[in-house]
C-alpha cells in the first residue's frame, strides 16, 4: 500500500514527487512521459531559476530529480497510463492501463492535459514555425511584427494584451458572433491603438513558405474571404484536460477540470487532491503547476500523519 500515487511527469507531479521523497512518504509516481505539454519548446525562458532551457532539456532535469529519489521511497512506473480510479475501504486503487492495479492511501492527480489544435491547412505544417500555443513563452520572438489571435475568450485577449507589448499589431479572430471574454477586459484591450478585434472570423488556412507569412479567414455571415500578413498564429482555443480517469469521482467543471480548492489542492473527493493544468485555477504555467503540487504535498502530508 503506497502512502501516495501521484498521476503524470509534468512540472506538477514531478514538484510533488521530489517533495513526497523528502518527506519519507511512500510513493508511486505514474506517467507515460515526462515533462509534460511544454516538451515541445525550444525556449522556455520564465522556469524560475533557469534563465533558458528547451521544453526536452527540462523534461530530462524533471525526470533526474525525481530518479533520484528512486528505489529508495519513490516508484517510477514510466510508459504506463492510470485508465480508472475507484475507492474502496478508505483507500484508492488505482488500474493503469496494462491491467495493474495499485493501492494507495491518497492520490494527487497532475495529469494537466492538451491545448486544443487549430485544424485548418497549414496550422500543422507550421507549428513552432509562427503557430505557437504560448503567448508567454513564444510572445517576445514576436517583437514589432504583426500577429494575430486566434479565439476571443478569455485566454484569447490575455494573450493579446501580453502581444500588444512586444508586437506592431494584434489581430484576434472570433468565430462566434460576440467575443466570450469578461466585458471589461474586451474593452481594455481592443481600446489599444495597435489592437483589432474581429467577430464571425472563421480561420481557413494558415500560408507560409519556411515560416507563417499569412493567415486566411472568413466571415462566417457575409461568406467573404480575408488574407492578414502576418508572421505569428497564437492560438487559443481552449484545453483538453486529461481528466477522462476521474470522471464521476471527483467534482469538475464544464470543461471536465478538476474543480479544487485553491488553498490546499484538495478536490471534493476525501484523499484525492489535484495540481496543476488538469484544475479549474485560473492561470496554467510550469511554475504555477510545480507551485501548486507542492502546496498539495505539504497538506497530503498532515492528512497522512493526523489521521
Ligand atoms: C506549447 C506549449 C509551450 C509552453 N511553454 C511554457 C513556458 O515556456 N513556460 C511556462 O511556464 N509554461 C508553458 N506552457 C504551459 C505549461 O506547459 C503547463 O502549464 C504545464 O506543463 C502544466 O504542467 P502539469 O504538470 O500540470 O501538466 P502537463 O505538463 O500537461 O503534464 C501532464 C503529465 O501527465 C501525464 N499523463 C496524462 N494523463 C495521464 C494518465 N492517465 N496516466 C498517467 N500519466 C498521465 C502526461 O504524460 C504528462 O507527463 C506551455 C504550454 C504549451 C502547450
Amino acid at each position: 500500500m503506497y502512502d501516495l500515487a501521484i498521476i503524470g511527469g509534468g512540472p506538477a507531479a514531478s514538484a510533488a514527487a521530489v517533495y513526497a521523497a523528502r518527506k519519507l512518504l511512500k510513493t508511486l509516481l505514474i506517467t507515460d512521459t515526462f515533462g509534460g505539454q511544454s516538451v515541445v519548446s525550444a525556449d522556455i525562458e520564465n522556469w524560475i531559476g533557469t534563465q533558458k532551457i528547451s521544453g526536452e532539456e527540462l523534461a530530462k532535469n524533471l525526470e533526474a530529480h525525481v530518479r533520484a529519489y528512486a528505489g529508495t521511497v519513490v516508484d517510477i512506473m514510466k510508459g504506463e497510463k492510470v485508465k480508472s480510479i475507484s475507492s474502496e475501504d478508505g483507500h484508492f486503487h488505482l488500474m493503469t492501463e496494462k491491467g495493474k492495479s495499485l493501492p494507495a492511501k491518497t492520490v494527487l492527480v497532475a495529469s494537466g492535459g492538451n491545448r486544443k489544435k487549430l485544424e485548418v491547412p497549414g496550422a500543422k505544417e507550421f507549428d513552432n514555425k509562427g503557430v505557437t500555443y504560448c503567448a508567454s513563452c513564444d510572445g517576445p520572438l514576436f517583437s514589432d511584427q504583426d500577429v494575430v489571435v486566434v479565439g476571443g475568450g478569455n485566454a484569447g485577449f490575455e494573450t493579446a494584451a501580453q502581444l500588444l507589448a512586444y508586437c506592431k499589431s494584434v489581430t484576434l479572430l472570433q468565430r462566434g458572433q460576440a467575443f466570450a471574454a469578461d466585458p471589461t477586459t474586451v474593452e481594455k484591450v481592443l481600446a489599444h491603438p495597435n489592437m483589432r478585434g474581429v467577430l464571425n472570423a472563421e480561420t481557413l488556412e494558415v500560408i507560409g513558405e519556411k515560416f507563417v507569412t499569412g493567415l486566411r479567414y472568413k466571415n462566417s455571415m457575409t461568406g467573404e474571404e480575408h488574407a492578414l500578413s502576418i508572421s505569428g498564429v497564437f492560438v487559443e482555443i481552449g484545453m483538453v484536460a486529461s481528466t477522462q480517469f476521474v470522471d464521476g469521482l471527483v467534482d469538475m467543471d464544464q470543461y471536465k477540470r478538476i474543480i479544487v480548492d485553491a488553498r490546499a489542492q484538495r478536490t471534493s473527493m476525501d484523499g484525492i487532491w489535484a495540481a496543476g493544468d488538469c484544475t479549474n485555477g485560473l492561470y496554467h504555467q510550469n511554475n504555477i503547476a510545480a507551485g501548486d503540487a507542492v502546496k498539495a504535498l505539504e497538506d497530503i502530508y498532515i492528512y497522512l500523519k493526523t489521521r
